[in-house]
């Protein structure tokens, strides 16, 4: 059976020559990077090239960089590191309601810990006023965190606009960067941001390492304590073999950037496109242009995300739903809500997303299935009968 991956925003493949660049770092080169010997020295010297090249692709420097265990890691560390560094100065924090869970979690818990954390709302589009953020501002507001791209909807924040207000207000300003670093070109400095959280295997790197940038003079506590890796800002021997990864997966990402823009954004225009000539009552979500070049997203009405997902799977298409009806919480999507679904067009939203190995051919067969399997599960809704 034809087997079509559409779900590049869950996790990408790591891209053979990053699996090459990362196999000596397993056998020959396995040095712990804080030995003296040769065979630690090794180590240290391809995760301080590594350091290098993912600065320079930020616009950073290297030493700016803080290398972690993946997205979840660089949120937590950016919340709490800033909100504990800084909790004599306020305690407050404004984020968004449309946060990935590594945000909102950590806030919910720095709540119950004496934080005020405000969760600016977002418009129908998913985007956030910086007018808003403006607003809920206090004299106590230590810490601003707005994603730069969602992971569920693709719409793209204006985040040099809210930087430059946190800037003028002097207030730390984070973004979780999760989905933009090397999907879009980006630089630290001209989006104003302090700190940016980033995950390779969002961008066809190794799961389980990622990085918090930090700009120089940011203050903020240690996350994770033991011994002095990382100038004693993150403890735990290095990942040596994942942060080589990372580092020739953003390279190569820098490289393919603009003919990937070019040609995932056109698939993305097609589905944006034919979706709605092909499906009636459907409704995109995101942005209809300020989005991720890879993301399409849409609410199919009478039906579930589930079932869709269900039925594309056995015809060999994997892709995402914001529905949950299997997982713990009967909640749809806390995003879909946020830009103002109701429960039920938020319980059949689809997302498709793209990346390096897409074909035109793979679109053609989404294109001409999903029609088939919408049509099959609304004959069988009792919302679509009712109607
Ligand atoms: C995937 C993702 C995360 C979590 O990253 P992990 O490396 O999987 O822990 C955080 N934020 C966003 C926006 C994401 O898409």
């Amino acid at each position: 059976m034809k087997k079509i991956y559409l779900d590049y925003a869950a996790t990408t493949p790591c891209d053979p020559e990053v699996f090459k660049a990362m196999e000596p770092y397993f056998y020959e080169k396995f040095g712990n990077a804080s030995s003296l010997h040769s065979y630690g020295q090794e180590a240290k010297k391809a995760i301080e090239d590594s350091r290098e090249t993912l600065a320079q692709c930020l616009g950073a420097k290297p030493e700016e960089i803080v290398f972690t265990s993946g997205g979840t890691e660089s949120d937590n560390f950016a919340l709490n590191g800033v909100a504990y560094a800084l909790e004599k100065k306020g305690n407050h924090i404004i984020t968004t309601a449309i946060e990935h869970h590594a945000i909102t979690e950590p806030a919910k818990f720095l709540e119950k810990k004496g934080f005020k954390v405000t969760f600016v709302g977002v418009d129908k589009f998913g985007l956030v006023s910086p007018e808003d953020i403006k607003n809920a501002i206090t004299d106590k507001t230590i810490l601003i965190s707005v994603m730069q791209a969602n992971n569920e909807i693709g719409t793209i924040q204006p985040i040099a606009e809210i930087g430059k207000i946190a800037k003028e207000k002097g207030i730390s300003f984070h973004t979780d960067g999760v989905q933009t670093v090397g999907h879009i070109p980006i630089n630290v400095n001209e989006l104003n941001v302090d700190l940016l959280s980033l995950s390779a295997h969002k961008f066809y790197g190794p799961k389980g390492v990622g990085a918090l940038y930090i700009r120089k003079g940011t203050r903020i506590e240690t996350f994770l304590r033991g011994g002095d890796q990382e100038k004693g800002k993150r403890a735990s021997t290095h990942n040596t073999s994942g942060i080589v990864g990372l580092a020739k997966a953003i390279e190569l990402c820098n490289k393919k950037m603009d003919s990937e823009i070019k040609f995932q954004g056109a698939l993305r225009d097609r589905l944006i496109k034919e979706i709605p000539e092909k499906i009636p009552e459907v409704r995109l979500n995101g942005h209809p242009t300020k989005r991720l070049p890879n993301n399409v997203n849409f609410s199919i009405k009478y039906i579930e995300g589930e079932s869709i997902l269900l039925s594309l799977d056995l015809l060999g298409i994997a892709c995402s739903t914001g529905s949950a009806c299997t997982s713990s919480s009967l909640e749809p999507s806390h995003v879909l809500l946020a830009i103002g679904l109701n429960h039920e067009t938020a319980h059949g939203s689809l997302r498709i997303s793209l990346g390096r190995w897409t074909k035109e051919s793979d679109i053609d067969y989404f294109l001409e299935h999903l029609p088939k399997v919408v049509e099959k599960l609304r004959a069988i809704s009792p919302l679509y009968e009712k109607k």
